[in-house]
């Protein structure tokens, strides 16, 4: 298969790339315009296979994405190319209006008109796979409840809302149009190449440097974590064996509470790298105000996925979370390098 990849220097599409490059003989197109959140450092281990192609671009910029259908001539395309993260979406909304909506519709656009031109028979087989997030379904209240693919949309943030917003127009695409989409809704990903900025990165590098552990107001926010592996396993699968016009959502059923998370790091540091000072990571712990309009807890009923296409997640958060500390520790040239900023110097060709 030919698929045609937005967002794959992230830290989700690069794990995708890695898992399709790694275990099958499809032929990948990576469409990324490498914004700070794109590292093409996590994709250093295939990006000399003759099946990888790159091509530096905005998905925002019609002309280049009508050219990326044409000369690729992609069988799927998955669409991860966003900005993700929350706080960013607060600071500064614009960009996150730009991408994922703006972004999402002029994906849309060259799709459909490149699928348009297609024969019937590889109309039917085409798809697009819009790569979303449970955030957009917002807060659960009472502790029993799960998100299901029929929970309404209920977005608490601006990232999560341009999420939705994405959301509906692939839905109306496919609707009107009869473009063939699917989309999936996951819940918090974690694992190697997870960009510093984010929750458990931050916490494993904070502690290595001896430095304070944020935590939002208690810490007693739930979230409901898989181990991108199984993510990247999960939407190979519904590319290969999903129902075209079907959403599914995706979760590891894992929820734990933010303090929870970061304790069980400082646990499992504490044994690998004992602190020097001999005062346990967990003391670093440090409680800020919390973030306007934070949702309490998010939780996916993935029953859907595992009944009809027999996906499971491989790991569960202990055995993530371990692999993922190690990771972090036999990595510490990979996140070197994106602190200070020479993983972006090396992409543009500008010397160190
Ligand atoms: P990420 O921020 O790590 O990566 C995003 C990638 O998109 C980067 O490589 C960036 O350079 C690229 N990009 C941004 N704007 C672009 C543009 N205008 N044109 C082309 N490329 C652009 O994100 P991630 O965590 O890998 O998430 C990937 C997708 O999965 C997103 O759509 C996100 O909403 C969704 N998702 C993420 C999580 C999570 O826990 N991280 C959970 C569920 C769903």
């Amino acid at each position: 298969m030919k698929i045609l990849i937005t967002g794959g220097a992230g830290f989700i599409g690069s794990a995708v790339i890695r898992y399709i490059i790694n275990n099958t003989n499809d032929d990948v197109l990576n469409v990324d315009k490498l914004t700070y959140a794109g590292n093409l450092d996590s994709l250093a281990h295939i990006e000399h296979s003759p099946n990888y192609r790159f091509m530096q671009s905005d998905i925002c910029d019609a002309e280049a994405m009508q050219q990326a259908f044409a000369r690729f001539k992609p069988e799927i395309v998955m669409h991860l190319a966003a900005e993700s993260h929350v706080d960013r979406s607060i600071d500064g909304p614009a960009e996150f209006i730009n991408t994922n909506i703006v972004g999402t519709y002029t994906l849309l656009e060259a799709a459909r008109h490149y699928w348009q031109t297609l024969d019937e028979d590889r109309q039917a087989t085409f798809i697009f796979h819009h790569i979303s997030t449970d955030e957009v379904y917002g807060d659960l209240e009472r502790t029993t409840d799960l998100f299901t693919e029929s929970t309404s949309y209920a977005p608490s943030s601006p990232y999560s809302a341009s999420k939705a917003s994405s959301d509906h127009l692939v839905r109306a695409w496919h609707r009107t149009y009869g473009l063939p989409t699917i989309v999936t809704n996951c819940s918090n990903n974690y694992g190697p190449y997870h960009f510093p900025e984010k929750l458990i990165p931050l916490v494993i590098l904070n502690a290595l440097e001896g430095r304070p552990l944020p935590v939002y107001g208690k810490g007693n926010q739930i979230r409901d974590w898989l181990y991108v592996e199984d993510h990247a396993r999960a939407l190979y699968k519904v590319v290969t064996q999903g129902t075209i016009g079907e959403t599914y959502n995706i979760g590891g059923h894992n929820e734990k509470q933010n303090i929870e998370v970061v304790k069980t790091i400082c646990t499992i540091l504490d044994e690998l790298k004992p602190p020097t000072n001999g005062q346990p990571y967990e003391s670093l712990i440090t409680f800020v105000k919390d973030r306007p309009g934070h949702d309490q807890r998010y939780a996916i009923d993935a029953s859907k996925i595992e009944d009809t296409l027999g996906w499971t997640p491989e790991e569960s958060f202990e055995s993530g979370i371990s692999k993922t500390v190690k990771w972090y520790l036999d990595n510490l040239d990979w996140c070197r390098r994106v602190q200070d900023g020479s993983y972006q110097r090396q992409r543009l060709g500008i010397g160190e």
